[in-house]
């Protein structure tokens, strides 16, 4: 675009995708919308070639776009920069590598330990950091007492072995099965042995085990060549993924009453074929002990949950949970167990997911109106939040 070049990439996802659309097909008469990238790096270029300026650039899109974004880049004259948006959705890290003085930017700080650079910060919500020839500087472009740091990342979605808030992420997950024992003595006084689903459970798992003193027996165990994620495939495929990825050791469940672990239910299907499994093998009780609260609403920001009939938590309670997927209970950690184990505080994280709330204005209405219209009946297919009878 007139001798200005950029090149970007981006962890997260933008909510207000149609009025963004209409202002890019506006302002770049090729302009062709295949993913949200195409957003992000557009607007940008759009703000750079005006202002020639990556701050003044930088800060129209963390204006302008509703929703996560995790944002590195380099510009046609070598300014390397990374930005988060204004909430701090999604990670950013930056790291160097000392013989080289080379600068990295990860979502993930397991990504500077494999490369063996060493960690230096993670970017703030709202902040920039830019190096060029003339050296390397931190502006706080905008700020937002409102930070919504994803928890789902604390339970999910991040590597284990990542630091976050100066604590290795499975050691987060550790704390988290510990509450869930606090939280549920009397099913845990219950039960003979912890089981996890492998691998997601299996952190809590150790934390369960500590604090209950219960064998954790590694009677389910996971094909190291099946490596499909059940959780973005479609149903059928989905169940016999599930099937054929995870074994249980008959044998050691018989005539026992098992917790076993997991780190959250979307659609319940992994745990049910668990637990199938599990009757099967002649298991006496099954308790599912789930470090993530029940997920009640979609995820906009990046998380592939994008509405309200795929998750099983959005209509049935933890009761009717254990009904369908076949256990005697479903205990979730509290949110409030949850949030304490982070180390942050709950205005310093995302909880929409669980709660409702969610951190940004158009997600919230965008939320609303797909909720009005799954109660009254309306089928919800795919990203439907993207679609322009649904966005504000
Ligand atoms: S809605 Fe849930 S999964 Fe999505 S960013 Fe917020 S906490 Fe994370």
């Amino acid at each position: 675009m007139g001798g200005v070049t950029v090149a970007l990439s981006f962890n997260g996802n933008i909510v207000n995708t149609q009025p963004l659309k209409k202002e890019m097909e506006d302002n770049f008469k090729d302009f062709i919308y295949n993913c949200d990238s195409d957003l992000v790096c557009h607007k940008f270029l759009l703000g750079y070639k005006q202002s020639k300026d990556i701050v003044a650039a930088a800060k129209g899109v963390m204006e302008s776009l509703d929703g996560a974004f995790s944002v590195t880049g380099i510009t046609g004259n070598g300014e390397f920069f990374a930005f988060k948006d204004p909430h701090g959705i999604k990670p950013l890290c930056a790291g160097h590598d000392p013989n080289t003085k080379t600068l990295a930017f990860s979502s993930e700080t397991v990504s500077l330990d494999m490369n063996s650079f060493v960690r230096d910060f993670e970017l703030n919500p709202g902040e920039l950091a830019i190096a060029t020839k003339d050296g390397f500087k931190r502006i706080q472009v905008i700020e937002n007492p409102k930070h919504a740091f994803c928890a789902f990342e604390f339970a999910y979605f991040a590597r284990p072995d990542s630091i976050f808030n100066g604590k290795y992420v499975y050691e987060i997950r550790e704390q988290f099965g510990r509450n869930t024992v606090k939280e549920y003595q009397d099913v845990v006084k219950e039960c003979d042995i912890i089981m996890s689903v492998p691998e997601t459970g299996d952190d809590s798992a150790m934390g369960v085990h500590e604090a209950s003193g219960l064998r954790w027996e590694r009677c389910s165990r996971r094909h190291r060549y099946v490596t499909e994620r059940a959780f973005i495939l479609l149903n059928a495929e989905r169940y016999s993924t599930i099937d054929k990825k995870i074994n249980i050791l008959g044998s050691k469940v018989a005539g026992k009453s098992v917790i076993i672990t997991e780190d959250s239910i979307v659609r319940g299907d992994t745990t049910k074929v668990i637990i199938e499994k599990m009757r099967q093998a002649g298991a006496k009780k099954v308790y599912v002990f789930v470090t993530f609260p029940r997920i009640i609403g979609p995820c906009f920001y990046g998380i592939d949950m994008s509405s309200y009939g795929q998750l099983v938590g959005s209509r049935h309670n933890a009761e009717e949970i254990a009904k369908i997927i076949g256990a005697d209970g479903v205990c979730y950690q509290s949110i409030e167990a949850l949030v304490e184990a982070t180390g942050k505080k709950t205005d310093e994280l995302c909880l929409a997911c669980i709660t409702g709330k969610y951190p940004t204005p158009c997600a919230q209405k965008i939320a609303d109106a797909m909720k009005r219209r799954f109660q009254q009946g309306y089928e919800e297919k795919g990203r439907i939040y993207e679609n322009e009878e649904i966005q504000p």
